[in-house]
């Protein structure tokens, strides 16, 4: 990104040494069982080390002493490596440290021979997520102000997100192509299994009002669980007002485009939830191949300023009146 397209960065990131300890074993995991049987839910934040509305919510939790009143409730800063080099000078420095964590979580990367900063945090982290039964990962955008539900591509990640109720954007889809996501790991991606995640993007990386959104949805989603009980979630920033949230709004994506040359570009500048009236348009060009809706109504979803060969530039989707 150049500095002119860099947004300017509005939160401050927290300082959270004092939560290196934690009480699992493992740096930067706190878990915490409750007085009654229930889900294990983890809530995880900084798997992006330049996304910092993660680690504020889960500072906020933490220093809240919020308690599970069902089951066991873990709080994971993930990227801390990454985190810890963040420069507001230099903000999208510091998304990892030698690899995208979110695209290590299949058995045969995780049990491979590789070996490296996010690698081996993602292994010393296996144990922990392959013990949750709900996965909240909370993350924000490189641009565009909609804060928004990645539940994938199962009918059960869909039920999810209509418990957790905002915001009011939901995504349904598959990942990348670069590699399987944390929300993707294991039984969150298998019908069969009745674990269940959600990835929440709270808005642009660095804009207040993102925070707000992490901690929204954290309390929220804790509360569609049964972990906390109602009168605790609005005491710990959840429905923040007495107005319902507006409905959601769903978007089943059909494909993602992934860069193959050198020499990607976008037709404009889009945000992120643009709608394409004409199948047939062109929206970006990749080396000689030009990219083209399919279909009517196409909405383009997440475009990438990240435009390097194996990369996704951008979902193509439609609204599921
Ligand atoms: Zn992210």
């Amino acid at each position: 990104m150049s500095e002119e397209t860099t947004p300017r960065v509005e939160l401050a990131a927290p300082d959270i040494a004092r939560w290196r300890t934690g009480n699992t074993g493992v740096a930067y995991v706190h878990s915490f069982e409750g007085p009654r049987p229930g889900p294990h839910v983890l809530i995880t934040g900084l798997v992006h080390g330049n996304e910092i509305c993660g680690a504020i919510a889960i500072d906020r939790l933490l220093s809240d002493r919020l308690r599970p009143a069902r089951g066991r409730l873990s709080l994971a800063f993930v990227n801390v490596a990454a985190y810890e080099r963040f420069d507001p000078a230099e903000p999208t420095a510091s998304r990892f440290v030698d690899e995208d964590f979110n695209r290590l979580w299949s058995p045969g990367v995780l049990d491979g021979p590789r070996s490296s900063a996010e690698l081996n945090r993602a292994r010393e982290l296996r144990p922990l997520v392959a013990s949750a039964d709900l996965l909240l990962d909370i993350h924000s955008l490189q641009q565009g102000a909609d804060a928004m539900l990645l539940c994938g591509p199962l009918e059960k990640g869909r039920s999810l997100a209509r418990q957790v109720g905002a915001p009011a954007m939901v995504v349904a889809d598959s990942g990348h192509a670069a590699g399987t996501r944390l929300r993707d790991y294991a039984g969150f991606a298998d019908p069969k299994s009745a674990r269940n995640a959600l990835l929440v993007e709270c808005g642009q990386h660095w804009r207040t009002g993102s925070e707000t959104v992490a901690l929204e949805t954290a309390v929220r989603f804790l509360a569609a669980s049964g972990t906390i009980e109602a009168p605790t979630a609005q005491t710990h920033g959840a429905y923040g007002t007495d107005a319902p949230p507006p409905p959601q709004r769903l978007i089943e994506v059909s494909e993602a485009v992934t860069v193959r040359s050198e020499d990607f570009a976008f037709e404009e500048a889009y945000r992120g939830f643009e709608v394409i009236p004409k199948a047939g348009t062109v929206i970006a060009r990749d080396g000689p191949r030009a990219i083209a809706t399919p279909y009517d109504n196409c909405v383009l979803v997440m475009p990438s300023l990240r435009l390097k060969p194996g990369q996704t530039a951008v979902r193509l989707g439609r609204q599921i009146p």
